[in-house]
């Protein structure tokens, strides 16, 4: 080891070698410590064509000749390596490998490299899988420069002058192997590829758009001598990925021994303005300029394609802008224009080189990551894209926060053609949604059956609203010091024509995806307030009525007016009304949840926080809320009598206390719980002990038998 930067390259080149990847760090230090550094100058060889070997090297730096007959084949650089073949068998060297410039290069001996191996089957397995392919790849690689050679001795220069004065790329391929035996500098300048890199490649890796199997049937006619040339349009793609339209035509040139195909390609991309608007409009949205769905298509089987040639996969993530409608309702269609557009933008900033992102319509996107080696690596993107949507758009000078739903599906372990992963992906993100949003799922077969029930479901709950099939019931919330009923908190209950009553479990979650949550949140406002006003006018002496509020109501810009109106309708005072949130509005619309919160504290009425202790937040955070209450989780009432939990909701309460907010106990149902949350000094109680919700005229009931009490 002569410096530590020059340590560090090794272990970079080695991790870039394919067969080195699953070795862990240690491993590699440990072969780079036991490997021999070799430096050659320029012209020096390091062994010739048919040496006998027992070793392998990796170029640290500088350029290397493959020669075959005394004639180079092709180059290589850093990270590139040799002599494969002698790992797994005494065979004789291909090729000579000379260098070009002063390289550097690091020897392993083959008892080396086996004793490093040896400890990992797992590893042993990928580096025989990658030799034997590199072993075919270097043999038809070599096979193929002779061809050249050949080919390239017999166009004589002022013919290969002709070529490359065109504007048409021109290829010479093989009419096998389809390799690309010649082409002239426009191809090259057009695909970005050096000359060298394309005669390696086959006609496959640059058309994206025709499969072997269609390309060997539009050439039937050619080989059959029933025409001359054949002629189609279709897609090249470039070294950096990106795809242009071609016009291309085919010929065979039988004169030459073995026969060849000539190919004359123009690229189309600048043909008359009108042609490229209708290209647009087939394929890229015209609002955001991303590829739309037929395109991202025809890239993401391209993409198929070329992960099954190099064993890597290739996974698509749907995604749906949560709560989209509500923004696009309440702004505004420009305004929602202007935040998928926005969205579009921050989509394309994000990219890295190996996602494609495109817009499939309404406000789904979608991404193909290419050339991954693990599902891990599709999850890691979906976090990556949900912390991208945690920062407020600001949309007409107003700040919007929007999450998304993110499904994925992968391949190959989903499927192997574009149309079904893009579907699976569809599934999956209609899971996330149901199973409460701003989150990413993964495919899984049983996804099918559970998403068809729910969508069953979705199209009942859409007519329910109208059909009147909601309900209020309402559970009494009594001070723990004298049990007498200071209020209650409503909850919504479906009465299903067919399933009877639905747990608001199953559809709460579901009003939230489709938007519905919003009317039917108004509803239970205004059900809530009136029942309250008829209990005050019936003179019953509570407090308030509590009514929850989903996360994504906090989406509406006009929720605040909207509560305001309610009140003044059904007349009653704000202090009358409780509005129940969950740690999650805090979390994750914390500035525009903060504005409106206040808002509604200044009005007068009061906010509670539900369910606290199954969420993330400290109660130091719920400070810098205005709240008045905290409602401590059924999970904890539940085991409070154990000696072990009691002190932690002790501590609940006495924090709670210590802030000025007043606690109301959920879910108490044995009079052992009832006695420690009034020991501990909690103040209001709320359970089965007392009463189950109750529908509104027994609700009335039992505060009319209270009060006779
Ligand atoms: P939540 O707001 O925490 O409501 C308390 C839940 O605990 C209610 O379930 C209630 O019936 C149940 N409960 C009360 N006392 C006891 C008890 O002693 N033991 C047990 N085991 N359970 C008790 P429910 O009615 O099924 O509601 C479930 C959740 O659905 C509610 O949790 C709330 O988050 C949501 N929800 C209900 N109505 C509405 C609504 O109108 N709007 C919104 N956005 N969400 C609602
Ligand atoms: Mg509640
Ligand atoms: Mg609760």
């Amino acid at each position: 080891m002569s410096n530590i930067s020059s340590f560090d390259s090794k272990l970079e080149s080695f991790k870039a070698i394919e067969i080195f990847q699953p070795l862990p760090d240690e491993k590699l230090e440990l072969l780079i410590s036991d490997s021999r550094e070799i430096v050659l100058n320029a012209g020096e060889t390091l062994f010739r064509e048919g040496d006998p070997g027992d070793s392998m090297y990796v170029i640290l730096s500088g350029e290397i000749a493959i020669e075959k007959e005394n004639t180079m084949i092709t180059r290589k650089g850093l990270g590139s390596y040799f002599g494969e073949m002698t790992l797994i068998e005494d065979k004789p060297r291909s090729a000579t490998i000379k260098a070009i410039t002063e390289s550097r290069l690091l020897e392993i001996m083959k008892d080396q490299f086996l004793q490093h191996l040896a400890s990992n089957p797992q590893t042993l397995m990928t580096v025989l899988r990658t030799v034997s392919e590199r072993a075919r790849e270097n043999l038809t690689a070599l096979d193929q420069g002779m061809k050249i050679l050949k080919a390239e001795k017999k166009l004589n220069n002022n013919l290969q002058h002709l070529l490359d004065d065109t504007t048409n790329e021109i290829y010479i391929f093989d009419t096998e192997s389809y390799h690309f035996i010649s082409l002239n500098t426009r191809a090259t300048k057009n695909l970005g590829y050096e000359k060298n890199e394309l005669t390696q490649m086959t006609l496959f890796d640059v058309i994206t758009n025709i499969s072997k199997g269609n390309f060997e049937e539009l050439i039937k006619p050619l080989l059959s001598d029933n025409v001359e040339e054949v002629a189609f349009n279709g897609y090249h793609r470039r070294k950096d990925r990106s795809n242009y339209p071609v016009e291309i035509r085919f010929k065979l040139q039988k004169d030459e021994t073995p026969p060849v195909f000539i190919g004359m390609v123009q690229d189309i991309s600048q043909l008359t303005e009108l042609k490229q608007e209708n290209k647009n409009l087939t394929f890229y949205d015209p609002l955001t300029g991303l590829p739309n769905k037929n395109l991202i298509l025809e890239e993401l089987n391209s993409e198929l394609e070329q992960a099954k040639k190099v064993d890597k996969s290739v996974a698509v993530l749907l995604m749906d802008l949560d709560d989209f409608k509500i923004i696009n309702d309440s702004m505004g269609h420009s305004a929602g224009d202007t935040l998928l557009q926005a969205a579009a933008d921050r989509l394309k900033d994000w990219a890295p080189s190996n996602c494609r992102v495109a817009r499939f319509g309404g406000d789904e996107f979608a991404v193909i990551l290419s050339d991954i080696n693990s599902e891990s690596q599709a999850a890691d993107t979906a976090t990556g894209l949900l912390n991208l949507f945690k920062k407020p758009f600001l949309i007409n000078e107003q700040e919007a926060y929007i999450n998304l739903s993110i499904g994925i599906s992968y391949y190959p372990l989903d499927g192997d053609d574009g149309r079904s992963l893009i579907k699976d992906a569809d599934t999956a993100m209609y899971i996330a949604k149901a199973e409460g949003k701003n989150k990413y799922c993964h495919y899984s077969s049983d996804m099918e059956v559970q998403a068809k029930n729910k969508l069953i479901l979705e199209g009942d709950l859409r007519k329910a609203l109208e059909q009147n099939e909601f309900v209020l019931y309402y559970q009494p919330k009594l001070d723990l010091t004298n049990e007498t009923i200071v209020g209650f908190e409503s909850l919504m209950r479906w009465n299903h024509s067919s399933r009877g009553l639905v747990s608001p479990l199953d559809f709460i979650p579901l009003a939230e995806k489709t938007g519905l949550i919003i009317p039917m949140g108004e509803w239970a406002l205004r059900t809530a307030c009136a029942q309250m006003k008829a209990w005050l006018d019936m003179g019953f002496q509570i407090q308030n009525t509590a009514v929850n509020l989903s996360a994504c109501q906090f989406s509406q810009p006009n929720l605040v007016e909207m509560i305001g109106k309610i009140i003044a309708e059904t007349g009653i005072n704000p202090e009358n009304l409780e509005l129940e949130i969950t740690e999650s509005v805090l979390l994750d619309n914390a500035e525009s949840a903060t504005a409106q919160l206040k808002q509604l504290n200044d009005l007068g009425i009061k906010l509670s926080i539900d369910d606290f202790g199954t969420g993330y937040s400290s109660l130091s955070y719920l400070n810098s809320f205005p709240l008045d209450n905290l409602k401590i989780d059924r999970a904890f009432v539940k085991d409070i009598t154990c000696e072990k939990d009691a002190p932690l909701a002790k501590a609940i309460v006495s924090m709670a206390k210590a802030l000025g907010l007043k606690t109301i106990a959920e879910g108490i149902e044995t009079e052992e719980q009832k006695q420690v949350l009034r020991s501990i000094g909690a103040d209001i109680m709320q359970g089965y002990l007392f009463s189950k919700p109750l529908p509104a005229d027994e609700a009335t009931k039992l505060l009319a038998s209270s009060r006779l009490l």
